[in-house]
């Protein structure tokens, strides 16, 4: 690889060489198989890259053909064979699917049976659509092993000292389930300092403090938060004792004038990363910063205009095929992201996975109270995932004392839910007073995005970039 490799320490070689493969190997995981393809694959060049895509993909079709009823229906009244699907222009022959279609029926889009050991994941998601899906677990094992190499990256490897600025439960866990995470932690070399409504000032200075004391290597958080602790650094002259190697972004799309700050701050380098709840991580920077590292060998990305497939530079919508759940198959899935190819050519850092430009995602607003302090719009999908009821939402901020949040329901939603949901508000960002308004259709923006949380104005969201996602 053309750049050094990031730092790493005797303990976080000794945990990723020896620790960690014998606690998933006894735990039935196979994630250290992954990870090893992974290093290797790295070196491929894009035709093997992408061979390994179709042949992994042939035994998905034949899989949802034979197990997943949307599919067996689709094939069959469609009179096409898996095996025909084989190069790239065959895939425009198979159907696109999106959130609302999957989340209007799930049990067509789930094998049947669900492979042994399938776990449910629920998303909130920041489109404003929750949605449960299927999971088995060697797609689990993938998800883990390409986020790994991606973190990699940055420096972020398990057992180097990394903090992470990020949402955390709504509801605290067991004292049983807290102490395994804590042990959890603190072997990984982990530590974390909550982002929901930590944005006052006051709170901001809970990152540096957090920093300074626990001297990351690497730091993840979102943006928007990055944002929030950089300008209070900015505005108090502080700046880490121990500079980090890498701050990786991630959930939202990252703005220059974010990264700016945040590499002004921290003096280290920024990675932006690209995911989702439904595939986790799809794109990764490397030290060249020059685009999105696609994870191929996971996932099959489309850039599509209509059936069209986007070339360098052209902005089109966001289809994934995930190669590996066959709990649920995701196949041509509109994730419902618009972004643009980087370039065909192979990174300065030796990979051939494509990259991506420009990704026009996710902007998150944020909540204020006439106190100053702000709740992030990350924590609608956290509150609101787990209501079968709620269809879609839309959080919507009038003025400084009070908040609608609008519900598109698919059922009734019952009171004891209702006063959660205006509850658990109140206790997160103390002077604003929600109200619930059931709606028929929530709000779409002019480029046919829901905004799921429209703040009075967030300094995160500039108007010349993106602004009516
Ligand atoms: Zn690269």
């Amino acid at each position: 690889m053309a750049y050094p490799a990031p730092p790493s320490t005797p303990y976080s070689r000794l945990w990723r060489r020896l620790l960690e493969p014998g606690f998933e190997k006894l735990r039935g995981k196979r994630i250290g198989e992954v990870t090893a393809l992974l290093e290797q694959s790295q070196s491929w060049d894009l035709a093997r890259l992408q061979d390994w895509q179709w042949s992994q993909l042939g035994k998905l079709l034949a899989w949802a053909k034979d197990k997943v009823p949307y599919y067996q229906d689709w094939f069959s009244q469609n009179r096409l064979e898996a095996r025909e699907v084989v190069e790239q222009r065959d895939l425009s022959l198979l159907p696109l699917v999106d959130r609302d279609l999957v989340s209007a029926r799930p049990e067509l889009f789930r094998a049947a049976p669900l492979p042994a050991g399938s776990i449910q994941k629920n998303t909130g998601g920041t489109t404003g659509a929750p949605m449960r899906l299927k999971l088995d677990p060697y797609s689990n094992d993938w998800r883990t092993a390409v986020t790994r190499r991606g973190y990699g990256w940055a420096g972020a490897h398990n057992g180097n000292r990394m903090l992470m600025v990020w949402s955390t439960d709504l509801i605290p866990p067991s004292p049983q389930a807290l102490r395994k995470r804590r042990l959890h932690h603190l072997l990984l070399r982990l530590h974390n300092v909550s982002y929901m409504n930590i944005l006052s000032p006051a709170d901001a200075d809970l990152v540096m403090r957090s920093v300074d004391r626990f001297k990351p290597l690497a730091i993840v958080t979102y943006p928007s938060a990055a944002e929030v602790f950089c300008q209070r650094a900015l505005d108090t002259g502080w700046r880490p004792r121990h500079k980090p190697f890498g701050v990786i972004t991630g959930a939202e799309t990252l703005f220059p004038h974010q990264r700016e700050m945040l590499s002004q701050v921290m003096q280290c380098q920024v990675f932006q990363t690209y995911g989702s709840r439904e595939f986790m991580l799809t794109g990764c920077e490397c030290q060249a910063h020059d685009g999105m590292h696609v994870s191929e060998e996971n996932l099959m990305l489309e850039i599509l205009d209509g059936e069209r497939p986007q070339g360098p530079g052209q902005l089109g919508e966001v289809v994934i095929t995930d190669l590996h759940n066959f709990a649920q198959p995701f196949i041509r899935y509109r994730i419902g992201d618009m972004a643009s190819w980087h370039s065909w050519e192979v990174c300065s850092c030796g990979r051939a996975h494509r990259r991506l430009g420009q990704v026009e995602g996710k902007v998150v607003d944020m909540i204020q109270a006439p106190d100053g302090s702000k709740l992030t719009g990350h924590f609608f999908p956290h509150l609101l995932k787990d209501f079968d009821a709620v269809e879609r939402y839309q959080v919507v901020q009038q003025n400084l004392e009070s908040v609608t949040i609008r519900l598109k329901l698919r059922s009734r939603l019952e009171d004891g839910e209702r006063d959660y949901i205006l509850n658990k508000f109140r206790e997160f960002l103390p002077g604003v007073e929600p109200t619930i308004q059931e709606v028929d259709e929530v709000e779409i923006a002019p480029t046919g995005k829901i905004r799921t949380v429209i703040g009075l104005g967030s300094s995160s969201q500039p108007k010349q970039a993106g602004a009516d996602q």
